[in-house]
């Protein structure tokens, strides 16, 4: 009896704020019946080479993927990428680059924080970011352990939040340079969960910008985002994609086999790869 192959392709291991590390996160997917998955870390590709190792072990199909964050007028967007080669020097390079960015700004929230009286330690907000690149929710547990406030809101309200006396701003790349930069490295760029980060017209705006996919499945879509994104993708003539944006178990967040899409997913990718002349 040939069984039939399912795929998620958004997962995240604690290489970004995942719960579990990439290994692991393989042996679930595996366990809640899947075939195929992508690897799809926070600004981050440096968890794939072991996902994908442990996926030749078991017997799962693991991709190389992205979530690459971007900012747009002041807005979160996240531009997923597949299929690229992840040993590419440039995408290597620019994430490095980001991480460094992102460690001068955690440098730069504890000097401020400093001069209101709080002293935090680098490497204690270090340790709690993990594998993860460094941002303030980490700075915002610490402050917790070290009594200066008793939740994240408050420490985001008191001192890390926007307009709060240690708002340092984030240095983002735009929509437009993370879709070049994963075509670069030979992938494919896909809006992640266009439903709950971009109005439709301006889904259609990055899709004049060189986007070559839509996730469609998401958790976080109910069935008309489905129905209309699934329309524009095709519209547009771009692959649909989707996943179940998997964090973990603790996270209160969709779980490993909550999104099972079919294989004619995998399919279309390969395919567009193929199309686009990179292997
Ligand atoms: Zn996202
Ligand atoms: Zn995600």
């Amino acid at each position: 009896m040939v069984r039939e192959a399912f795929c998620d392709l958004h997962i995240h291991t604690n290489y970004s704020d995942g719960e579990y590390p990439p290994r692991e996160v393989v042996r679930r997917a595996a366990r809640a019946g899947l075939s195929v998955i992508a690897i799809t870390d926070h600004d981050n590709i440096l968890g794939i080479d072991e996902a994908i190792e442990e996926g030749e072990a078991i017997g799962i199909s693991v991709l190389p993927g992205v979530e690459l964050s971007a900012e747009d007028n002041g807005n979160d967007i996240h531009i997923l990428g597949y299929l690229f080669d992840h040993r590419n020097g440039q995408l290597k390079e620019t994430l490095e680059f980001f991480r460094a960015e992102r460690l001068k700004r955690a440098k730069t929230i504890l000097e401020k924080l400093r001069e209101l009286g709080v002293f935090l330690d680098i490497e204690e907000v270090l340790e709690e970011a993990g594998h993860g690149a460094v941002g303030r929710p980490h700075i915002a547990h610490v402050l917790i352990k070290k009594g200066y406030v008793a939740t994240v809101r408050e420490a985001f309200e008191s001192y890390l939040g926007y307009e709060s006396p240690a708002y340092v701003p984030k240095f983002k790349m735009t929509v437009k340079d993370a879709i070049d930069l994963i075509k670069k490295a030979g992938g494919i760029p896909v809006i992640a969960h266009p439903g709950i980060s971009a109005p439709p017209h301006k889904v259609l705006e990055f899709i004049g910008l060189g986007l070559l996919g839509i996730e469609v499945w998401h958790p976080e879509h109910d069935e008309d985002t489905i129905a209309f994104y699934s329309r524009v993708a095709d519209e547009h003539g771009l692959v649909k994609t989707g996943g179940s944006d998997y964090h973990g178990e603790q996270k209160g967040r969709a779980n490993l086999g909550t999104i099972k899409l079919p294989y004619a997913i995998v399919r279309d990718l390969l395919a567009l790869k193929e199309k686009l002349g990179v292997s």
